[in-house]
């Protein structure tokens, strides 16, 4: 059994949605506009990294949903996004913070750790490089709402940069969030991760595994308003039994665990 990222976060989240994804193969359909944007955008920044036109390389990538029926939110629309896509790669060209030596190597590097019992963990980081000249692990997300920066420290609590620096060994890592609202920003947000966080990641992945070898898949419901994790959930229909939200929200694919490391890409 290999894991990701993905999939222990998801067990730690509901166990019976890891369940209803990874057993039974149900995948949600893929009809969100920012979340296909953000994997086109970060094609864009391949090509930049690679001093190649990323603009071309959005509108190549980000071209290929213009006559498709998505689902915009905060009143998108394709243009918007497209508009936005090519603000940030111009701002992050002007700021010019970061640095990726060799990037064929240095970006999308795919880490393999083993596990007891034969079991694999595989995370593929968005790139190994420098922000403003110290050397860190890098990872980018596209959002429309700033990532909150207080109070001090909350970024060393992010269990994706906590997960990455345990298998990747380096303690510094950075998450770069391009921030699509009117006036387009950028943040750069770096922190460091303890040995101490690392060993406990490691402890929580082996837990983890443990559990789902042992087919415990209980639900953990959410029941408190306003945080119900439920209404976000693209399993609500299975739950409910509600044949109409499946058909709008789920597709079915026996083996679906490929790739799913794609779904760190969300918005
Ligand atoms: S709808 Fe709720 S209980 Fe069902 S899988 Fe999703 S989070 Fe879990």
């Amino acid at each position: 059994m290999t894991y990701s990222y993905t999939q222990i976060s998801q067990y730690l989240r509901c166990p019976r949605s890891y369940r209803h994804r990874y057993l039974d193969g149900w995948r949600e359909k893929e009809t969100r506009a920012a979340m296909l944007f953000g994997r086109c955008f970060e094609k864009a920044l391949g090509a930049y990294f690679l001093r190649q036109d990323s603009a071309a390389a959005l509108f190549k990538e980000w071209g290929a949903y213009r006559d498709t029926p998505l689902e915009y939110s905060n009143g998108d629309n394709w243009d918007r996004l497209a508009h936005q896509g090519v603000q940030l790669l111009e701002k992050l060209a002007r700021d010019d913070r970061i640095r990726i030596r060799q990037p064929r190597r240095n970006l999308q590097v795919k880490l393999v750790r083993s596990l007891p019992n034969g079991n694999g963990f595989v995370a593929y980081i968005d790139a190994i490089g420098f922000l403003d000249s110290t050397s860190c692990l890098l990872e980018w997300k596209t959002t429309t709402s700033r990532y909150p920066e207080e109070p001090a420290g909350l970024l060393s609590l992010d269990p994706q940069l906590v997960c990455y620096s345990w298998i990747s060994g380096l303690s510094e890592v950075a998450l770069v969030v391009f921030v699509r609202k009117r006036l387009p920003e950028i943040q750069y947000l770096r922190t460091s991760i303890t040995e101490g966080q690392c060993r406990e990641f490691g402890q929580l992945v082996e837990a983890t595994a443990g559990q789902i070898e042992a087919g415990q898949f209980l639900p953990h419901s959410g029941i408190r308003f306003p945080q119900n994790g439920c209404v976000s959930c693209p399993y609500l229909g299975l739950c409910l039994g509600n044949q109409q939200l499946i058909d709008v929200k789920l597709i079915r694919k026996p083996g679906a665990s490929d790739l799913d490391w794609l779904d760190q890409l969300d918005d």
